[in-house]
């Protein structure tokens, strides 16, 4: 899309380039060859009238003799020339009509006030005028013509550019377009290339070989940013992942110590306050130190997930039944997932690990006496998980950020935790191809969408699935997909 703005934009800017060249280039072809064909017909002309005073001066009173000298030596008719003497305001010799009647010679007015040396666009003619004097006479003038051809010619030459222009942009254009798109396949491959990267394919890189040496080295260039990133990104997921498991061992340690400090009986009532208090803090922070090693895992396991087929279906369940006493304590409803197997490719273990952060947080952010709904069904070639719930939901704003590590909408929204479940369920979905997102209204509730690609076998089952899907309330997943993560 941005390169086909960008092709159709450079076009439209050649274009115009071309277009101003050409009409730049048609004028002054035109004032050139205007200019260059008056100074020819002035000097035809200015030596014509010469030749013309030269064999009429002597004969200027005998009208017979002039006439046949004149057309003998110049014989205007035949050649679309026109010659008028007048001596002392009176015609005394004017050439006849041109064979070819391309100008009418009787109409042709004299040129008033005498023009000395000019030459004049008169109707068809081109006309130029000469005073004489000799001692004795009166004033001769003598204008000679000529049709325009220079003009027709000229007519001729701007009515094929105004012509050719266009066609020469169109043609220009089109071959414009055509290097364009040569010239930009290459981009548009490392696009695709790069769209086409998971987060679970980080050593992936963009084709570059084959390339104009520009692009080529665009492409290397963003090749070794995208090494430079994998190498800031490992290193940094190396160092959270050292930490947690440094932090792990002490904590094990510390928890244990005080787990048996609490074991006993004689304990000052506000010294065992105390212990509780600080066990109750170890307990959140060993969890918070087991979120990271997990997360950092995932990281560094990108796209070795375990390819067992596991029954998404029957993991939900199990993952129910032992969370049950969390659903009892708040109260509840919980509608379970029905229908036939939906089987995916991938590890059990993590993905069960989503099922599990997902429904504790539906249990944790909806209030007593709520209810639960968990669908499992196969849509197309990816299984789609849906946790809902009517709890306190997330307003708008959140929903993209509630993914991002550590990110809490707001503490104060009654349960704690450290903003690292979402991460972890939208890690381990990415270790799988696939996404999780979210539907969400405030005091309304929230859903959940977990989109992973279903096994072979997985696959053939959709159509029962969908069956069993639409006796199900249904969320509309196409807004859901919109943000998917
Ligand atoms: P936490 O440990 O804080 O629950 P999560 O990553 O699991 O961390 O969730 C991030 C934030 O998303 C939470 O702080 C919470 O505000 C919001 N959230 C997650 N699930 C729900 C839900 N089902 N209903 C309402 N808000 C939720």
């Amino acid at each position: 899309m941005i390169l086909r703005s960008l092709t159709s934009r450079l076009i439209f800017l050649y274009c115009i380039i071309l277009l101003l060249l050409g009409a730049a280039f048609l004028a002054i072809t035109v004032i050139s060859f205007r200019h260059y064909a008056g100074q020819v017909i002035t000097n035809i002309l200015a030596v014509r009238t010469q030749d013309v005073w030269r064999v009429s001066r002597d004969e200027l009173h005998r009208p017979d003799i002039l006439k046949s000298l004149i057309e003998k030596r110049f014989s205007p008719e035949s050649q679309d020339r026109f010659i008028r003497i007048e001596v002392d305001g009176k015609t005394v010799y004017r050439s006849g009509e041109p064979l070819n009647g391309q100008f009418s010679a009787r109409d042709i007015p004299p040129i008033l006030p005498l023009k000395e040396g000019a030459v004049l666009p008169i109707g068809e003619v081109m006309l130029y005028a000469k005073s004489f004097t000799q001692p004795g006479w009166p004033r001769v003038i003598i204008e000679t013509g000529q049709f325009q051809y220079a003009q027709t010619v000229e007519d001729r030459l701007t009515r094929s550019l105004f012509i050719g222009l266009p066609i020469l942009l169109l043609l220009a254009a089109i071959a414009g377009y055509l290097v364009m798109r040569r010239a930009l396949t290459p981009v548009e491959s490392m696009i695709r290339a790069a769209e086409s990267f998971t987060f679970n394919e980080p050593h992936k890189r963009l084709p570059t070989t084959g390339n104009e040496p520009t692009i080529e080295a665009l492409g290397l260039a963003l090749n070794r940013m995208l090494d430079r990133l994998d190498s800031a990104y490992s290193h940094v997921n190396r160092f959270t992942s050292d930490a947690a498991h440094e932090l792990r061992t002490p904590l094990t340690i510390i928890r244990g110590e005080l787990e048996l400090i609490a074991r006993q009986e004689d304990l000052a009532p506000d010294v065992d306050e105390s212990i509780r208090t600080v066990l109750e803090e170890m307990t959140r922070l060993s969890g918070l130190v087991d979120n990271l090693i997990a997360l950092s895992r995932m990281d560094s396991l990108w796209g070795k997930t375990a390819h067992d087929t596991v029954d998404l279906l029957d993991l939900a369940l199990e993952t129910i039944d032992q969370m049950h006493l969390l659903l009892e304590e708040k109260q509840l409803t919980v509608t379970k997932p029905r229908g036939p197997a939906v089987l995916v490719p991938g590890d059990r273990g993590r993905l069960k690990q989503v099922l599990v952060n997902l429904l504790a947080n539906a249990i944790k952010y909806t209030a007593p006496g709520g209810r639960i709904t968990i669908q499992i069904l196969a849509e197309g070639m990816r299984a789609v998980v849906m946790v809902e719930d009517t709890g306190i939901g997330i307003a708008p704003e959140y929903q993209q950020r509630v993914f991002d590590r550590f990110y809490r909408v707001s503490p104060d929204r009654g349960a704690d935790g450290a903003g690292l479940g979402l991460a972890i369920v939208k890690s381990i979905c990415q270790a799988h191809g696939g996404t999780v997102s979210v539907r969400s209204k405030p005091s309304v509730g929230s859903c959940f969408v977990v989109e992973v690609p279903l096994s072979a076998a997985g696959a053939v089952s959709t159509m029962e699935s969908r069956r069993f899907a639409e006796g199900l309330p249904s969320p509309d997943l196409s807004q859901t997909r919109a943000r998917a993560v």
